[in-house]
């Protein structure tokens, strides 16, 4: 093959996308993306930087979690009607991945997946929250809850604390009173994961992005990988597939099937705010988040497995949302137009071992994949482009981090 037109073409122009494209600096990109990458999941999400979510989803604990949320009225956790069949083989595998063995076997790579990324976030010089990111345990047993928490995460090395009862409400007079233990994460911190995408797009000059193409067939061989749009081909020495939650549909095109679902959150950002929370937030109970921008605070929650294609708003769940914060934050009532909250859904890549695919195809070392990061694409982001970057140019790659093979 000859007469490449880029060094590395990515498919997929998420947040993945750009970051690959950006630690690709120096060399020739270019991303495509079947829509503008506005249609996927990564503009307008909760923008928090987790370094705490270094354990797998798939973990010990979250059948019952799920089930419970399953069984209440208006759970966080819900299984929509559009949900394709495959979305129980999904959650067949999920189920079986639940155990310590996995979250030993997946959290190292992710938590350097993770840690790479917030040190990369802190080094663009973007705005960043003042204040590190709380979780709030409300209601019965919230002490513990908390206490177990900062435990768990100082196992894994991660800077955890518990705060003192009298400062919560000094440090964060908009929270309702209800008998809270609040835990500082404390290498957490929130972004505008818009902010993050654009500079990331940005970083390098040799990137071109090619919206509005559709890939029909992905040919990879020794020396480079043809890529086949509707109206033409490409070609370069490496392919990327950054598509999120339509991953599959591409792996698919290479005879490869990825337990990745489409895991369905929703935003809300409330304008305006004259006086606005100070740490971005996580409510353990109430499962929703707040991420104060600006002047204005971001509420997201919601996983709902769906189809990649259901960017349906419903606004029982807006409203839903909103009454959940307001039982613990204070907020102004709730609009009479909901379209002032600028409601938003994305749909997270879900693996169904909770940890991303990153690496080689089996047998087609040109074609990387970078996907399947579902509550944490923006958190982890720098640091798998980085990983992305290391396979494409021959970097070391260690253990932990060759734990998230895509063929694993
Ligand atoms: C409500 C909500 C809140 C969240 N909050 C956080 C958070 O606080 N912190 C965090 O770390 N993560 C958060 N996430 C998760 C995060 O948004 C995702 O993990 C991340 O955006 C995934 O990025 P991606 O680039 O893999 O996918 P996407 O952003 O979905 O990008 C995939 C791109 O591929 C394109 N594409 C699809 N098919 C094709 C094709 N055939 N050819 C070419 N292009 C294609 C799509 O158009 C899209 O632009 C949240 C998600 C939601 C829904």
């Amino acid at each position: 093959m000859s007469d490449f037109d880029a060094d590395v073409i990515v498919i997929g122009g998420g947040i993945i996308g750009v970051a690959v494209a950006a630690a690709l600096k120096g060399q020739s990109v270019l991303v495509i993306d079947s829509g503008s990458p506005k249609f996927g999941t990564s503009s307008a999400n909760a923008g928090h930087i987790v370094v705490s979510h270094a354990t797998p989803f798939a973990a010990p604990g979250m059948v019952g979690q799920g089930l419970r949320s399953l069984l209440a009225r208006d759970g966080a956790f819900a299984l929509s009607p559009r949900l394709p069949l495959s979305g129980l083989t999904w959650l067949a595998r999920f189920t079986a991945h639940c155990t310590a063995r996995n979250a030993e076997t997946l959290t190292p790579g992710i938590l350097s997946l993770l840690r790479n990324s917030a040190t990369g976030v802190r080094t663009l010089g973007l705005p960043t929250s003042t204040y590190p990111i709380w979780e709030v345990f409300t209601g019965n047993g919230s002490r513990n809850r908390a206490a177990h928490e900062v435990e768990h995460m100082r196992g894994l090395g991660i800077d955890a604390a518990h705060i003192d009862p009298n400062l919560v409400s000094e440090a964060e007079p908009l929270l309702l009173p209800r008998n809270m233990s609040v835990v500082e994460l404390r290498e957490d911190f929130g972004v505008d994961p818009q902010l993050l995408w654009e500079t990331l797009k940005a970083t390098n000059e040799q990137a071109t992005f090619l919206n509005n193409r559709t890939v029909t067939a992905i040919d990879p061989s020794a020396d480079g990988v043809r890529v086949h749009l509707s109206s033409t081909t490409l070609n370069a020495p490496k392919l990327v597939i950054a598509a999120g939650a339509w991953t599959p549909d591409l792996t698919k095109l290479l005879g490869v099937s990825l337990p990745i679902i489409a895991a369905k959150g929703y935003s809300i950002t409330v304008p305006d705010l004259a006086t606005n929370v100070q740490h971005p937030m996580i409510f353990a109970d109430e499962k929703f988040v707040v991420n104060p921008l600006d002047n204005s605070l971001r509420i997201s929650a919601r996983f709902e497995l769906t189809r990649a294609s259901d960017r349906t708003i419903d606004p029982k769940r807006i409203k839903h949302t909103y009454a959940q914060a307001k039982r613990v934050v204070t907020l102004p009532p709730l609009p009479d137009s909901l379209d002032s909250l600028s409601p938003w859904t994305g749909v997270r890549p879900a693996s169904a071992d909770g940890a991303p695919y990153i690496g080689p195809l089996k047998g087609m070392p040109n074609v990387v994949v970078a996907a399947g990061h579902g509550m944490t694409g923006t958190s982890s982001a720098m640091g798998t482009a980085d990983l992305v970057a290391r396979y494409i140019r021959g970097g070391s790659i260690s253990t932990s981090e060759l734990a998230l093979t895509p063929n694993r």
